[in-house]
């Protein structure tokens, strides 16, 4: 199979890190890239990597077959749809774009064209989401109420179009977009029954720069999801508790902790002294009733995601990141908004996916 050959539009942090990974890909090249700004086309040019003069003829270019828009996010459906439209397979960076709206208008123009287009959901493929996926789906911890998944630093929002609403900023539709893609994906089996969220504004008021959402899915599990940009002290990575045990991750490459409940009625509990007395209700276990392990977590490829993209192109695969995942996560995301203005909780009509 020829390696197919991928132009790329934007070239800031995330384009560059796209055209780095190409250059040493088993099965895509860089074809070029455009970017409106001198500067990262001087950049490109200087790792010899083609740049055109703009972006009509990169998606002109006869040997293009996949484009990768890496540009803020506000451009993601009008180029997007004009690539498409141009003959090529596309490859938006998250979030696909700002509204179920315009999501619809490029699902369209992938059904109108039979060009395949797909979002870059990396984080699908982050060792810490894996492993806590992997241990949902084993059953382990019996059946599991509660899953927190977080983020948090302290450094504010970026100063650039992040933090700015035209541009599509803010951690919602940032970082959000993500961490609601792997629940979603961890979650297989469960519609989501409402949605609530509050967003942060302690360093931005334009945009959220960190916000708590709940996500109610049937059958009593709650996933919470928390992004911060103002927090000097972390929260775990993953918390998660079931029936039958618990489980924790600290932080970014540390291994899952699990606990597990060996004999749920220990006999005689020993209280707990606190400042205002004794409880048993809160005392610790005995460690005669639990089992603890690690498991380091498990090996993965990101670039994965361009070699089913490949494949699928060629029919040989079916794409990974689908249309209707898309839709569940812009319908969860907006219904998030929708909480925070309301202040209220939001019931949505959910299809599993
Ligand atoms: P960035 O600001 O570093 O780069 C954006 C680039 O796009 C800049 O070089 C800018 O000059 C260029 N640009 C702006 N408007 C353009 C236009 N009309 N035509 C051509 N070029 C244009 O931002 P970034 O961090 O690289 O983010 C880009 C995209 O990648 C965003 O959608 C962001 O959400 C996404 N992203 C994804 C991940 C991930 O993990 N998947 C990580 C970071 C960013």
């Amino acid at each position: 199979m020829s390696k197919k050959r991928i132009a790329i539009v934007g070239y800031g942090g995330m384009g560059a890190w796209h055209a780095k990974k190409l250059l040493i890909s088993d099965v895509a090249e860089v074809a070029g890239i455009w970017d409106i700004d001198e500067a990262k086309r001087e950049a490109a040019k200087e790792k010899g990597i083609f740049v055109y003069d703009s972006f009509e003829s990169l998606i002109a270019d006869e040997t293009v077959d996949v484009v990768t828009i890496a540009t803020p996010n506000e451009w993601h459906m009008p180029m997007a749809v004009a690539a498409m439209e141009a003959g090529k397979n596309v490859i938006s960076e998250k979030p696909v774009t700002m509204s179920s709206e315009d999501l619809l208008k490029m699902i369209d123009a992938s059904n109108r064209t039979g060009k395949l287009f797909t979002v870059h959901q990396n984080r699908r493929w982050d060792a810490d989401f894996l492993a806590v996926k992997e241990l949902y789906a084993s059953g382990e911890l019996g059946d599991i109420f509660q899953i927190e998944s977080r983020v948090q630093g302290s450094h504010g929002i970026p100063g650039d179009w992040r933090g700015q609403k035209e541009h599509g900023g803010g951690m919602i539709l940032d970082w959000g977009v993500h961490l609601i893609d792997q629940i979603l994906q961890m979650v297989p089996d469960k519609k989501i029954e409402r949605i609530w969220c509050r967003c942060d504004h302690i360093t931005n008021y334009e945009v959220d720069d960190g916000f708590k959402l709940d996500i109610f899915f049937e059958k009593e599990l709650t996933a919470h999801i928390e992004v911060g940009t103002s927090h000097f002290i972390n929260l775990p990575r993953w918390y998660v508790n079931g029936t039958n045990g618990s489980a924790v991750i600290e932080d970014w490459n540390k291994p899952l902790r699990v606990v597990e409940c060996t004999e749920w009625d220990p006999g005689n509990v020993v209280p707990v002294v606190t400042a205002a007395g004794l409880t048993k209700t809160m005392a610790p276990r005995d460690s005669s009733t639990i089992a603890e392990h690690e498991v380091e977590l498990p090996k993965s490829d990101v670039h994965n995601f361009y070699r089913n993209v490949c494949a699928a192109i060629d029919g040989k695969e079916t794409q990974l990141i689908k249309h209707g995942e898309l839709q569940r996560v812009m319908k969860v995301m907006e219904a998030a908004f929708r909480s925070d203005e309301t202040g209220l909780p939001v019931e949505i009509d959910d299809k599993i996916c």
